[in-house]
């Protein structure tokens, strides 16, 4: 069977990922993902004529969300995303089509990158929206784009028009890490600047990845005086940061370096591993008996941790997991991907701008000479 998919950096080159993704990505999956995406085309048409409703976009964010890289890797779970997707919209309009899947990497050079961006830019956009309507927040703008942008994605544009489109996107996608900052800003408190120690200390304990502050919350509290204690991973880091998470005494510190080298720094681990958004790798025999994905991630042989009715989640498997594997016998020395025992964190725009007059003076007086400007997260090549 074959496949296409060249939304990622690890895309095998030139030409994208035609056999299997160098993800791990099956052709099946990214064929799934594609069917997936032509059905949230769909979906959005018949938003579009009947009226949004909430639940509408929320399949959108999520649908659009599982096909982001390293998210879900399980035919089942797509298949059966893909048919509630199909149920819902048959509901509302059954009238409206779905996109020929088969067509959506077809056509002119120019056009399909051009329409590839818009896509792959609202997948991302998508599990930054996610994340903040799992706290409640939503931007009326951004929501709305969701059924504006699937629907302008399957219609024919001029080069110029797709242009436009993809700027008017980009002013949404702000507005969406706006919305974004204040979930997390509003619920978690405004981020400090805080040290992470990169040691294990003995016992059980729990490693959270992805970026889903909700769920580490829930985790945090799930695990009070349990004595499970809690280690971010990857993105999770500046979780440390945030007040109203920081408070809990069993978050101790950040394990591992970046999320490419999880293949082998989870090897032998005594702890469990919650993956809460992208980042997974296909896990290694050794370890996959520890790993519990939730949300939109998954894998097949994982144990899956579902959203109850309610909205909570129930994290025991995870913490009875960590409690049977033990943890370690002794305190373990880690070192960062640049060396150290520990990381320092916090630095968000709340923070920087509160001390803005330091900063200038510092400018002015020659104590700082240079600025430099991170951005993206860790790709998994060099450069
Ligand atoms: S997401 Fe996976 S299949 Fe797609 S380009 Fe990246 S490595 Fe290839």
């Amino acid at each position: 069977m074959s496949m296409f998919c060249y939304q990622c950096e690890q895309s095998a080159a030139p030409g994208g990922c035609t056999v299997q993704g160098v993800c791990g990505k099956t052709a099946p999956v990214a064929n799934l993902q594609d069917e997936l995406t032509a059905a949230l085309v769909g979906l959005a048409r018949a938003l579009d004529v009947k009226g949004q409703t909430k639940e509408g976009v929320d399949y959108l964010m999520r649908g659009l969300f599982m096909c982001v890289t390293n998210v879900n890797f399980s035919e089942d779970r797509v298949q059966e995303f893909i048919d509630e997707v199909n149920a819902y919209h048959a509901k509302i309009d059954s009238a409206a089509q779905n996109f020929d899947w088969e067509q959506l990497w077809k056509g002119e050079e120019d056009i399909v990158s051009l329409r590839s961006t818009l896509l792959l830019g609202m997948r991302g956009m998508a599990a930054y929206a996610w994340h903040a309507a799992r706290l409640g927040f939503h931007d009326p703008e951004v929501d709305a784009w969701f059924i504006k942008g699937m629907v302008e994605f399957a219609k024919d544009h001029s080069a110029e028009e797709w242009l436009n489109l993809l700027m008017e996107f980009g002013q949404i996608n702000l507005k969406c890490m706006a919305i974004l900052d204040k979930a997390n800003t509003e619920t978690y408190g405004t981020p400090v600047p805080t040290t992470v120690p990169l040691t294990v200390e003995p016992g059980p304990f729990i490693v959270v990845t992805g970026h889903d502050l909700h769920d580490l919350n829930q985790l945090l509290e799930q695990t009070d005086g349990k004595g499970v204690n809690i280690y971010t991973h990857g993105e999770m880091l500046p979780c440390h940061a945030y007040p109203e998470l920081k408070k809990h005494p069993q978050l101790k510190g950040n394990f591992g370096t970046a999320w490419q080298n999880q293949q082998k720094e989870f090897v032998d681990v005594p702890g469990a591993f919650l993956f809460t958004t992208n980042c997974i790798m296909p896990p290694k025999e050794n370890y996959r008996a520890n790993i519990f994905t939730t949300d939109m991630v998954g894998f097949d042989g994982c144990a899956h941790v579902e959203e109850k009715a309610d909205g909570t989640k129930d994290f025991s498997a995870v913490i009875e997991r960590a409690i049977e594997l033990g943890g370690y016998k002794e305190a373990q020395e880690f070192t960062g991907i640049n060396g150290g025992h520990e990381v320092t964190t916090g630095f968000g725009h709340g923070t920087v701008l509160g001390i803005a007059d330091k900063v200038i003076d510092a400018v002015k007086a020659g104590a700082i000479k240079h600025f430099f400007l991170v951005g993206g997260c860790d790709g998994a090549k060099v450069g």
